[in-house]
């Protein structure tokens, strides 16, 4: 005879998965370096440029008279700043876009990279090339998990890395292009980048990258780069944040269970504002139906 399914227990209390671990307690040999602009340039001028992109809106002034003003400091820097906020958090987004930030970006995966280049709106990349770079002895990354493995199993993950690059070299010395000879190239490789974005681009990647639910390895690459940003200005790198900071609630499918605690999930939020309104209408229900009463009696 066979068992009869189990009905799933609708009150029961789902078992919460674990948060990924945090990525920043390895060193994965990566290297995220702010190469433009520097701590005097921020400080003189790019506050008070996204001041000039703000206030020009709501002023008369000319944006020159603006920009000189908060510049020399005749303008109270605090005074830019709460503009600043008041003008992100309200999601007037084209007000940051006229300030860029340039990283050198080392030693991370090809798995990082092909994820990084999905974005698109207000950055640019350059990446080293496998073609015109010919590598001696091209660098990879062994992931955690693995290292952390049963030994047997990170071994024969050496030896397949070992074996991809051997062969790679094997293919140059034969003549065949690097062009193709980098078809045998694992995700593990490591490549450098160049990237530029303006700020609204960081905000919005930092948002999605700092997330928990974010791969390991890219998540930390958005820390160290929030770790540049904040040595430049503490003001603009607390605006990077995983996106549900700004939002007041996670909006990841995978965080029903709200395993991770940062924010309360969207459901959540949205259930307990229903149970709130709900409760609002019968309370005024209860009131008219006892001023009727009042009235009648
Ligand atoms: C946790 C996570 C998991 C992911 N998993 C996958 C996956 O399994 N498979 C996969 O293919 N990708 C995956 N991605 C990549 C994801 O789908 C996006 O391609 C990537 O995050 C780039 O973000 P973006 O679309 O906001 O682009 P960005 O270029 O950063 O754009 C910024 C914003 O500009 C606007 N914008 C940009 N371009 C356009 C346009 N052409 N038209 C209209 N508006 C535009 C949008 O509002 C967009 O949000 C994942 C990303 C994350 C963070």
């Amino acid at each position: 005879m066979t068992a009869e399914p189990a009905t799933p227990d609708p009150t029961a209390v789902r078992a919460k998965t674990a948060i990924p671990p945090n990525p920043g307690r390895r060193d994965l040999g990566m290297k995220a370096t702010l190469l433009f602009p520097d701590r005097e340039i921020v400080e003189r001028f790019y506050v008070p440029l996204i001041y000039t992109a703000c206030r020009t809106c709501y002023s008369e002034e000319e944006p020159e008279e603006i920009f000189r003003k908060a510049v020399v400091g005749e303008t109270d820097p605090a005074r830019q700043q709460k503009l600043i906020q008041r003008v992100i958090e309200s999601g007037h987004g084209s007000t940051i876009e006229h300030v860029v930030f340039s990283f050198g970006i080392t030693g991370v995966s090809r798995t990082l990279s092909h994820q990084l280049v999905r974005h698109r709106a207000g950055v640019a990349f350059d990446q080293q090339s496998q073609r015109y770079v010919k590598f001696k002895d091209a660098a990879t990354m062994r992931p955690a998990t693995i290292e952390d493995a049963d030994a047997d199993l990170r071994e024969r993950f050496d030896d397949q890395l070992e074996g991809s690059l051997s062969l790679y070299g094997d293919l140059l010395a034969a003549g065949i292009p690097g062009e193709d000879a980098r078809f045998v190239f694992p995700n593990a490789t490591r490549t450098n980048l160049v990237m530029t974005a303006n700020l609204r681009a960081l905000i919005h990647m930092s948002g999605l990258r700092l997330c928990t639910m974010a791969q390991w390895e890219i998540r930390r690459l958005f820390q160290l780069i929030r770790h540049e940003i904040f040595a430049v200005s503490p003001f603009l790198g607390a605006f990077l944040a995983p996106k549900c900071v700004p939002l007041g609630y996670c909006d990841e499918s995978g965080n029903r269970d709200e395993h991770c605690p940062i924010r309360p999930h969207k459901d959540n939020v949205l259930a307990a504002w229903s149970e709130k309104a709900k409760a609002t209408r019968e309370a005024a229900r209860a009131s008219q139906a006892a001023g009727g009463e009042a009235a009648r009696g």
